[in-house]
């Protein structure tokens, strides 16, 4: 597993008599476990992580589906998340999930059973619609599949389904059980990437990227079609030579013809992010740079930042491979024309680009 340990297990009341909150506790042999009422306030452990080493075992009664929280603003590709967990026990000093949640500790919804059968209704009330899923974005998909086992439970439900893919993203190297299952059709398998130095710096319990490589490589060799995301892109000390260390990287590791798509973003975060990062992360360089609040009220890059970030980028990814799926994420049209050279205009747009995608790759 990655670099991280739980050092605790809370059980809230409803959560007690479910089978995957048993499931769990038999693979976490030996770990403190104290049952809860309700909500828990304050992360048992030193605030400053979060609670990252205490896991949380709840009964969810929130939306367990529902769509990425794009803005009118930029174009957003359409996205719909499958919400398993809140919070993420690696540690990126950039992540927006320190300002997003008012609950600490890494919370894992036991009651994902019952409610996945209400998701695939709506996904089958839908046939001729495409729903592109993903667990990875209140936390990272696999980083604690090794203890939850939920490939075991998604990967069969998804892959049966002509009209959805489930992308299961993440930084780490915890592939066996994505491997130990039988199915491949309709998932992706990707994984964050930045440059080698902000992966050292900033992504404080991630796999190092040539091991995130490696284990794309495998689970590509398996016959799984990957995606990648290089998001946040951030300038610092010598970032073209940086990146391009790991364009390298995936040129070594990955065949490009199996890649359903890559994403880029800037970094970019809601004001209030800025001090608690200055507090969680005091060495980091990611707030180095200028910003300007953008019109969804985010701070971001200057524009010319960005499309020199994105323009650099897909220059040299195209000169790997002509047809990897580049797009952008929560970017404007005008941004969109000056790095890629085109745009696909609306949400709209880059919702039917992606979709053409998951038909090419999966019929
Ligand atoms: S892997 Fe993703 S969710 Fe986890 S800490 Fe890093 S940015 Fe946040």
């Amino acid at each position: 597993m990655s670099n991280f340990t739980i050092k605790e297990v809370l059980v809230e009341d409803g959560a007690l008599r479910h089978s995957l909150t048993n499931q769990i506790l038999q693979r976490l042999p030996g770990i403190p476990v104290q049952a809860t009422k309700g909500v828990r306030s304050k992360a048992s452990s030193n605030e400053m992580d979060m609670g990252k080493d205490t896991l949380h075992l709840v009964f969810y009664k929130g939306e367990f589906f529902k769509p990425c929280p794009g803005t009118r603003e930029y174009m957003c590709c359409g996205y719909q998340i499958l919400n398993v967990a809140t919070n993420c026990p690696l540690n990126c000093s950039y992540c927006i999930l320190q300002s997003y949640f008012n609950q600490p500790n890494l919370r894992v919804f036991v009651n994902l059973e019952e409610e996945l059968k209400r998701v695939l209704h709506v996904i089958d009330s839908e046939p001729d619609r495409i729903f592109r899923v993903g667990t990875g974005e209140f936390t990272d998909s696999l980083a604690v599949d090794p203890i939850t086992c939920w490939s075991d439970l998604l990967l069969p439900a998804f892959s049966k389904r002509k009209n959805v893919v489930l992308e299961l993203k993440t930084k780490t190297t915890n592939i066996e059980r994505v491997l130990d299952s039988k199915y491949r059709d309709r998932i992706i398998v990707s994984w964050s990437l930045n440059s080698p130095y902000i992966a050292a710096r900033e992504e404080h319990g991630a796999a190092s990227l040539k091991n995130r490589l490696k284990a794309a490589r495998q689970c590509q060799s398996e016959g799984f079609v990957l995606g990648f995301h290089f998001d946040p892109l951030i300038p610092h000390p010598q970032w073209k030579q940086e990146y391009l260390k790991s364009l390298e990287l995936m040129d070594k590791y990955i065949d490009p013809k199996r890649i359903i798509w890559i994403s880029m973003g800037s970094f970019r975060y809601m004001p209030g992010l800025k001090q608690i990062i200055r507090r969680r992360h005091p060495k980091t360089c990611v707030l180095d740079g200028e910003f300007i609040t953008g019109l969804d009220g985010k701070m971001r890059y200057f524009k010319p930042i960005r499309t020199d970030l994105y323009g650099f980028m897909r220059e040299n990814m195209e000169k790997w491979h002509r047809d990897l799926g580049l797009y952008l994420c929560m970017e404007s049209d005008d941004v969109w024309q000056m790095s890629m050279g085109w745009s696909p205009g609306s949400s709209a747009g880059l919702r039917g680009y992606l979709d053409r995608r998951v038909v090419e790759f999966f019929g």
